[in-house]
Order: C-alpha cells, then structure tokens, then sequence
C-alpha cells in the first residue's frame, strides 16, 4: 500500500498506479507468477496458455459474454469496441457522456474527463474532426438527453458508451434507473451498449459493475485490474457480435503483444487473488470507513465535502451537493482540492493530483491505514482553514 520516492519518503498510496494495484504493489503471488512467466520467454506472437485461462476466467464473470479478445490499453478496447459496434450495425454515430473518459483514440476525445478536464482541454485539439462529429455527446445521469440523440438522429446511432460509474470526473454513481433507461433506449433503437469498465472491472465487484447493477451490456471493455499492473485491456461480448472480429470475421483488430505471456500471468495471479471469499466486502468496508471517515473530518472544520465509495473506489468533491453530471464536476472547488492534496502529500499520503479523479485502495491498505489516512486528513482540512 506504500511508495518510496527517490528521496527516500514513504507515502500510503491512493492511487494504484491509477487502478490496476488492487492486490497493492509487488504482491508475491503475482511477482512470482511474472518471474515464472519471464522464464520461460518474453513473447512469442502465438496464444499461451494463461492467455485462455485469463479469458475464461473473466468470462466466468461476465454472463451476458462469451468471447472475449486482449489488447494492451483500455484505449485500444474502447477503440476496438466501438469499431465494432459500428461494424455490427453498419452504423456511424456513438454517443459518449460528457466527463467519462475511454482512453484517446481520436473519437473518444470529446467532452473527456480524467487528465484531459484536469489539464483544461475536454476536447483535444489535433483530432479528426470529421470523426469528433460522430461522437455525440450526452449528460451524464440523464437517460432523457440519450433519448432526444436517439430522437434526432433515427437509425444512426451505432453504440452508446458509458463508464456505469464514473470514475474520471471524480467518482460519480449511476442515478436510480438511469443505466436501466440506457439499455432499455439501445434495444429499442437498436443501438449497442457498452460498457467501459476499464475502471470498475474487478474492481468494484467480481466482474464489475454490470454485477451490481444487473444489466447487461452488449460489449464490455475492461483493463487496469485484469491486468494486475501489467499492459493488459480487453474487450468481451457475444459469440455473434465478437466473431465479427479478426480472423473469425472482417472486422480488423490485431495487436503484436496483445495476450503476452508475462502480462497473462500477472493479470491471472491478480484475479486469483480477487476471487478469494471476501475479498470485496474486505475492500469494500475499508473504502466506506475511509470515505466516512474523511468526511466526518471536513464536517469538524466545516468544509463542505461529498465522499463517495463503491468497492475499492473512492471519490472526494469540495462541494455543496453530490455532482451528478460533468458540470456538477466542473463547479467544484479544484483549488481547495490541490491545497488538499498538497497538505496530504506533505502528512505522508499521496492522492490522485486531481480532483477529477477516483481513489483506488487496494487489498494491502489496513484499517490502521485508513485511520493514518482520516488523521492526516483531519490535520490537512485544519491547516486549510
Ligand atoms: N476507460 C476508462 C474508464 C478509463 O478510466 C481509462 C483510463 O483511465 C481508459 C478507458 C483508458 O485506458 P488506458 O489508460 O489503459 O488506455
């Protein structure tokens, strides 16, 4: 649950190498299994056995799927899904919510949250503008915009995709029905849902939020934990749709280290360890007692703070109400959260430098580190006063 920077300071981590650390760092079954793996050789451009074990083992996972194919970014399977989805419906419209973030693939950098919102450039200059107009844009948590971009643009629409809970304009939770709508308008426009769960997959449950929330996605890309730290991404659907794909269909898609045996082995160690009894109940208690914790903090000092936690995510916004949308996102005070971050940082625990951004905790983080945390908080919110 620790780094060590070159000068030699320790700090309790936060951010997990931006998600995939859910073990916490250097975890001896996953060490092992790389070294085992770089043993027997780096990569040989041919399937391996981890490779069909990873597959099935995320498949297990995930009911409404049953094939799944590896890239090395959750860029590439955002990509790779939504060429897809415009493949398998002969259409070429998307529509994306303003704030989630897939990676930076020219279509995807539209209203984008994550670095892009944080370095102030939600839509990237140097991008194809032809393919920005295909990307439509609808608010986050309101199923009512996707029905009037469904409305006015009949028979177009390919896929809608969608982080199920946003975690790149901070953390921010499905409002009640409002995933139930998505999927409800894809299927009667017959559009494609997909899922992102680059993020949230095995990382807010086993599987992902689709377990949670009982909906299912027509494709789901996952990356960060499936890959235990490793370049490993991945994007799963239907036999119909994904024999689409290369070889099996037209659809090109091919990647030279897609499914390499070193990352195969740290991504199945990982999950091992992921599907032990209790594992995100364990992980889910510490994230809710950190984020409880955090905001009876900021209540001692009256500022005005919204936690959120789901599994190992956690979210802060220095606000007034729960953000909902990416301009409840934007209208926070990011300035209070960058002095934040730096009276944190200076107590020993190190956070995502944004405020746009989700906190991952991780297997390793101990109740004794949760209350190192809300202490060192509770100092950080009375020094900013
Ligand atoms: N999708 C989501 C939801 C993400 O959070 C990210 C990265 O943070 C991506 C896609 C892109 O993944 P990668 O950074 O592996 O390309």
């Amino acid at each position: 649950a620790y780094i060590e920077d070159l000068d030699g300071h320790r700090y309790l981590d936060f951010v997990g190498s931006w998600g995939p650390a859910i073990v916490g760092h250097a975890h001896p079954d996953v060490t092992q299994a790389v070294y085992r793996a770089v043993d027997r050789g780096l990569s040989f451009g041919a399937p391996c056995e981890d490779e069909t074990n990873l597959a099935e083992l995320i498949l297990s996972a995930l009911p409404g799927h049953d094939r799944i194919r590896f890239v090395s970014s959750g860029t590439e399977a955002c990509m790779s899904a939504v060429r897809l989805a415009r493949a398998a419906t002969g259409r070429d419209l998307i529509i994306k919510f303003a704030g989630n973030y897939h990676g930076h693939a020219d279509a995807m950098l539209v209203e984008a949250g994550s670095g892009a919102i944080t370095h102030g450039v939600p839509t990237s200059p140097g991008i194809n503008r032809e393919l920005a107009r295909a990307t439509l844009s609808c608010r986050y948590n309101d199923a009512t915009s996707v029905q009037s971009m469904f409305e006015r643009h009949p028979g177009e629409i390919a896929a809608v995709l969608v982080e199920p809970v946003a975690g790149n304009m901070g953390l921010v939770l499905p409002s009640d029905g409002f995933l139930e709508s998505v999927r409800e308008l894809c299927t009667k426009h017959g559009a494609l849902l997909v899922f992102d769960e680059v993020m949230t997959g095995f990382r807010v449950a086993w599987g992902g939020y689709q377990r949670l929330c009982g909906i299912e996605p027509d494709l789901t890309c996952l990356g960060k934990v499936i890959g235990g730290g490793m370049p490993v991404a991945a994007y799963a659907g239907c036999a119909e749709i994904m024999e689409q794909v290369s070889p099996a269909g037209p659809v090109y898609q091919a990647g030279t280290l897609s499914g390499n045996p070193v990352a195969m082995a740290a991504g199945l160690a990982t999950l091992k360890l992921c599907s032990s009894n209790g594992f995100y109940d364990t992980i889910g208690t510490r994230t809710l007692a950190l984020a409880e914790g955090l905001a009876q903090a900021a209540n001692e000092y009256a500022v005005h703070l919204q936690t959120e936690a789901i599994g190992g995510m956690l979210g802060v916004a220095f606000c007034k109400q729960r953000v909902q949308d990416f301009e409840d996102a934007k209208s926070c005070d990011h300035r209070l959260f960058a002095s934040f971050f730096h009276e944190m940082l200076d107590r020993g625990v190190w956070l995502p430098p944004s405020g746009y951004e989700a906190w991952f905790i991780s297997a390793s983080h101990t109740n004794d580190d949760v209350s190192f945390a809300v202490n060192a908080a509770r100092e950080a919110f009375g020094a900013l006063q």
